[in-house]
């Protein structure tokens, strides 16, 4: 059994990680994908109201239809920050675990919390957030190159990159921008009849 895990703040969800979540499933086979939003987001500030569990809704809206793609609240249960490393533990029986993170995430992994044990855990699947030619590259192959050597295994997409961060459909929702490119049409509507990012 190959099981992926894919976790985030999600706010909101956007065709980017949408995109990301369909291409680590197919190309690494993995039999299911469990999408994870986060409680706290240990790395980063929540700026304005959050309610994680209206988060939690929305994912689920935007992943309905996919047979494979189980998006649950085991992050949303525990008190406190979001650690990956205590939440990995739950999937332990599940096969080989394999965990997709994009190019931001990739390249601060060094400083998670535990993350020499999240090596021994799972594999990393990195999907890149930019265009191929990006000046990231070297950084990207250098992050690999230390993190094999603490035993880290890695693979990455081949899929092209969506570039598009929840932080810009925050604004372009504030300004009442089109944002039709970006979010599924579900996830709009969810989005409006909440009044969120207002
Ligand atoms: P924010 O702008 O609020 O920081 P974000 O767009 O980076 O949000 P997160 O919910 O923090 O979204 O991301 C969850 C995971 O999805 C992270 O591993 C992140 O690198 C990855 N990710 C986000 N956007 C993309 C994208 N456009 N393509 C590929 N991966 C992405």
């Amino acid at each position: 059994m190959r099981t992926g895990i894919f976790g985030g703040t999600f706010s909101p969800i956007h065709n980017g990680h949408i995109k990301a979540a369909k291409a680590f499933l197919s190309e690494l086979s993995l039999d299911v994908l469990y999408v994870i939003p986060d409680r706290i987001p240990p790395h980063k500030q929540i700026s304005g109201n959050d309610d994680p569990w209206l988060r939690l809704e929305m994912v689920k809206k935007a992943f309905e239809d996919e047979e494979k793609i189980v998006v649950t609240d085991v992050e949303l249960r525990r008190e406190g920050k979001s650690y990956t490393v205590e939440t990995l533990p739950e999937f332990t029986g599940n096969g080989e675990l394999f965990m997709l993170i994009g190019t931001d995430m990739f390249l601060s992994f060094d400083r998670w919390y535990r993350f020499r044990d999240i090596f021994a855990m799972c594999s990393l699947v990195l999907m890149v957030r930019e265009s191929r030619e990006s000046s990231l590259r070297a950084e990207i192959d250098a992050k690999k190159a230390i993190y094999e050597s603490m035993g880290a295994k890695i693979y990455e997409l081949t899929a092209e990159p969506f570039p598009i961060s929840s932080t810009e459909l925050r604004a372009k929702i504030a300004a009442g921008e089109d944002t039709g490119e970006y979010l599924p049409e579900c996830v709009r509507r969810f989005i409006d009849e909440k009044g969120l990012y207002r």
